[in-house]
């Protein structure tokens, strides 16, 4: 058993590490940088170290400052959280380098599932079905124009190296490519130094639904069904929930025994994510996330399980503590991701907090690192909470959810609170009815925003 880990993170995350890590009788230490020193992942966990002044890339970011804080404090394992270095390839080689344990997947795992065109032939290898488009990258203008002709427009040129919604430009006719093919590689280069591009057909009216799978690196694995993250603003989920309101249990049952088989065929070991666009009965595999999501705790509730705390348990050699059959679905629930951000354009609103108050009672969790009196830095990301909701069904997830967001109380800055109780008062939220276009339009429509 570790005796103590390293927690790679800042925010609410690294909280529900260190959380999970106190349940097991397991250590913390807690990294920040020098704006962070007030942070209260600082102050939860056993022990911490300032790695570096403010900016990500000095502190967060820092591979030689994050082992170096392993080796003065003894920690023996690290845990990525998500965002950050969690989906490096080089960091994990290190750390093993260094005799330390990740808490995650292997270098090889990452490094394949981090190239979306790779990603996608081992998918496609392993039976896994995929959005119709090129064969690989897609090198030249011309190559593009005929995958345009071949699978009809609109098609969607995106960035092998591409995240975060970022590298991924819509061309809705022959017009259209020159442009969308030259910018999709252009912020490729500039934002994940290369330019490599592929295309697929855009499909016009799915839904974003996502399996979570856990593998156990010895060739066993499990899958916990389904999130629908549709409800997305530029490509950033906003809204999650489990299990998806338009996903039969028979078709949960087909392809999550489809990712099951995948990851277990190649050894994965821990919590992964295969990404699909559902539309019209049929998943097409978009790409897979090689850590822990932000959404995970919808899965978390459902299921009741602990994922970080299986994470852990893998990463030390121990088995899975649950089968698949052990895993049965109760309930529904929903997450509201909840960002210091202005609407109705959502600019980053960092800021001093002079209230706070989480809301609290049956089925509901609040996951955020805030506390009265806290400055929210302006270097990091705009989330500072997230609240989830867990009913009998969705029904009652939908009036915790309104209730909870009620009883919460963030002064001092402004958040996207509002965004969810007007969400609330919409018919297709309370049917389920939305596809990833719905909030975009929406918002345009109500807010005159996008
Ligand atoms: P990222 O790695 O930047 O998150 P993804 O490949 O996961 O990129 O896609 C993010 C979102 O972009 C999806 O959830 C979906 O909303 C949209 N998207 C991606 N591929 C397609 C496609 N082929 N057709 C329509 N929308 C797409």
């Amino acid at each position: 058993m570790f005796k103590k880990i390293l927690v790679a993170n800042r925010g609410e995350i690294a909280l529900r590490v260190i959380r999970a890590a106190r349940e097991m009788g397991i250590g913390s230490v807690a990294v920040h940088s020098t704006a962070d020193s007030d942070a209260m992942h600082v102050r939860m966990a056993d022990e911490s170290v300032c790695i570096g002044p403010p900016s990500s890339t000095q502190s967060y970011l820092s591979i030689p400052s994050i082992i170096a804080a392993c080796e003065i404090t003894g920690a023996e394992a690290i845990h990525p959280g998500y965002g950050f270095l969690s989906e490096n390839a080089g960091f994990v080689q290190i750390i093993q380098d260094h005799g330390l344990t990740f808490i995650g997947p292997t270098a090889d795992h990452i490094r394949v599932m981090g190239d979306k065109i790779t990603a996608k032939d081992t998918m496609k290898e392993l039976g896994v079905p995929c959005v119709p488009g090129s064969d690989g990258g897609v090198d030249t203008l011309e190559d593009a124009l005929k995958i345009g002709e071949e699978f009809g427009y609109p098609v969607i040129i995106k960035a092998t190296a591409g995240g975060g919604g970022k590298g991924m430009k819509v061309a809705t006719s022959a017009k259209d490519m020159e442009k969308a093919y030259r910018t999709a590689r252009a912020e490729g280069k500039s934002n994940f130094g290369n330019d490599e591009v592929y295309i697929e057909k855009y499909l016009t009216t799915p839904r974003h639904i996502e399996i979570q799978v856990f593998g156990d690196g010895k060739g066993r694995a499990v899958h916990l069904g389904e999130r629908d993250c549709s409800l997305q603003r530029r490509h950033q989920k906003v809204f999650e929930e489990a299990p998806g309101p338009s996903i039969t249990p028979e078709e949960r049952d087909r392809i999550g025994k489809i990712c099951a088989d995948a990851v277990a065929r190649i050894n994965y070991i821990g919590a992964g994510t295969i990404e699909f666009l559902y539309e019209n009965g049929e998943f097409y595999f978009i790409e897979m996330n090689t850590r822990l999501q932000v959404e995970h705790p919808v899965t978390e509730a459902i299921f009741g399980v602990d994922l970080v705390r299986e994470q852990i348990r893998v990463a030390e050699g121990l088995p899975m503590s649950f089968t698949q059959e052990d895993l049965q679905i109760n309930g529904h629930a929903i997450e509201v991701r909840i960002n210091a951000e202005k609407l109705p354009d959502f600019r980053p609103c960092p800021g001093k907090i002079t209230q706070y108050h989480a809301p609290g009672g049956l089925g509901v969790r609040m996951d955020s690192a805030l506390y009265d009196g806290y400055s929210i830095p302006p270097y990091y990301d705009s989330l500072i909470g997230k609240l989830i909701v867990h009913g009998r069904d969705r029904p009652e997830a939908l009036a915790r959810l309104n209730r909870a967001l009620g009883e919460l109380i963030v002064d001092g800055v402004d958040t996207t609170v509002p965004l969810f109780h007007a969400l609330l008062q919409e018919e297709a939220i309370h049917k389920g009815d939305y596809n990833i276009h719905w909030l975009e339009h929406w918002l345009e429509t109500n807010l005159g925003s996008g």
